[in-house]
């Protein structure tokens, strides 16, 4: 019988530590989870879970718990500075992939998984309030140094550690002291959630605006928020911005930004009026780490944000965790006495495709059909999307992109048309009133 009973520490509760320590249990390790905060709260907003990362979710037993606190994205759809759409596609299921893409509110999908953890791995497995601050090894195992809120510090001693301690990783800084300066991009982030009715139906990504004046992300990230009866809707900004502290909690004024939406007018949704009534709003500056040369130091290896931190586009840096979970896990698998090797695999199977996936989010990603359209348009209204930008050359933009964030688009090789415009009326039309 394979020995898989290494004693493994995961460092952070966050979905990655939570979805690492789910992996290693199912598969017959002993993962421990050290966590800094005393108590796991549900922060921060929407996130966006792509079909590979509900695949994740569903090989863990809790698609259906899932699907009870995230909503379906059905189709997802860009618009330039004046509410004039320029490209469409599908999501998920509804484009042909096996598994749904979803909407999710990230602290209720931490929560979601905080609880199965505990059921699963037991409240001894999990422990709170627990701070790392270094960690020092030998040929047997890994010391980690910890700091209890309490003030209190002990020393523990683990077979092996996985590291995902998120984008202030203090084991990333320890194995690269030189990389652990962060350089500000110059755009700032809103992320907001607002309560409000269903726009289109309740199933849509909305992607607006020109980013030489500032863009906005919609989408729903639950249902019947809390028995209201309303949806909870998640959007966030880009503007150019001051450097602030890089802070997920960060309590921001939404007020100054507003009115850089005065042309967007879009028939289903006033997007200013969604912004006035926000329930909560932060602010994050997007800051640049450097794509890291390796994530493994001996039996110590980074996952997760703590091994590629990315501007929070996309999707990615969650669903991109939870892809690290899985293979980090087989390549343990694969190796069962010796961590180190397993890790270098793991390292060798996903380092360099998530590097080009964080060196990509840099440059907007998809999201560059928005300034396509601006700079052919030179910021005017269009009168047909076709002549400014074709749906095949957007298509191939996508496709691209869905490949490398390792979802190829179905039908796409085989040369079908995967994106579409909309029946909206406005679609093809240039505004009256401007
Ligand atoms: C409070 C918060 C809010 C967020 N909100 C959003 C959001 O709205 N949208 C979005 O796209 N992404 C958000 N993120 C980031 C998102 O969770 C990650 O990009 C993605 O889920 C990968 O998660 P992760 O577990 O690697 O990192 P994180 O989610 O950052 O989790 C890291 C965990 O490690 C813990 N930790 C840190 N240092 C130590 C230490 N020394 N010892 C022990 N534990 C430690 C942290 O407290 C945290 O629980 C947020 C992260 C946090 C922490």
């Amino acid at each position: 019988m394979t020995d898989t009973s290494l004693d493994i520490a995961v460092i952070g509760a966050g979905p990655a530590g939570l979805l690492t320590a789910l992996r290693l249990h199912q598969q017959g390790f002993r993962p421990t989870v050290y966590e800094v905060v005393p108590e796991l709260k549900p922060l921060g907003v929407g996130v966006d879970i792509k079909t590979v990362g509900t695949a994740e979710i569903d090989d863990l037993g809790l698609l259906e718990e899932f699907r009870a606190i995230s909503v379906d994205a059905e189709d997802s759809i860009f618009y330039n500075h004046f509410g004039q759409e320029i490209y469409a596609e599908k999501c998920g299921v509804h484009m042909g992939y096996l598994h749904e893409q979803r909407f999710v509110h990230r602290g209720t999908l931490q929560m979601l998984f905080y609880r199965v953890a505990l059921e699963r791995l037991g409240a001894a497995a999990i422990v709170l309030g627990a701070g790392v601050t270094a960690y020092s090894q030998d040929a047997d195992g890994v010391t980690l140094d910890l700091r209890h809120t309490d003030g209190r510090t002990e020393q523990v001693r683990h077979d092996a550690v996985i590291a995902c301690d998120g984008i202030k990783s203090v084991i990333r800084r320890q194995m690269f002291p030189e990389m652990a300066e962060p350089h500000f991009s110059g755009i700032t982030m809103w992320r907001g959630t607002t309560l409000m009715e269903p726009y289109r139906g309740g199933h849509t990504i909305l992607h607006i605006g020109d980013p030489n004046i500032s863009t906005m992300i919609v989408y729903p990230i639950a249902d019947d928020f809390e028995g209201t009866g309303r949806t909870l809707v998640n959007w966030v900004v880009e503007t150019q911005g001051e450097e602030t502290i890089e802070d997920w909690n960060q309590v921001g004024d939404i007020t100054e930004v507003i009115p850089l939406f005065d042309t967007v007018k879009l028939p289903f949704l006033d997007v200013q009026q969604m912004m006035r009534d926000a329930r909560e709003v932060y602010l994050f500056p997007l800051i640049r780490h450097e794509p890291l040369d390796g994530w493994v130091d001996g039996r110590v290896v980074l996952l997760g944000d703590a091994a590629h931190a990315m501007f929070p586009r996309g999707g990615n840096g969650i669903t991109q965790a939870m892809l690290d979970a899985r293979v980090v896990v087989q390549k343990l698998l694969e190796h069962p006495t010796d961590p180190h090797a397993g890790f270098v695999a793991y390292d060798e199977a996903r380092r360099e495709g998530v590097n080009r996936i964080v060196m990509n989010m840099r440059g907007e990603g998809y999201e560059v059909i928005r300034r396509m359209v601006a700079e052919r348009t030179d910021g005017k209204p269009f009168t047909d999307i076709e002549d400014v930008l074709p749906l095949a050359e957007a298509d191939e933009i996508f496709s691209k992109y869905h490949a490398l964030v390792g979802s190829p688009r179905p039908g796409f090789e085989a040369g079908e048309a995967t994106g579409y415009r909309t029946t909206d009326a406005q679609v093809y039309a240039v505004p009256a009133d401007r």
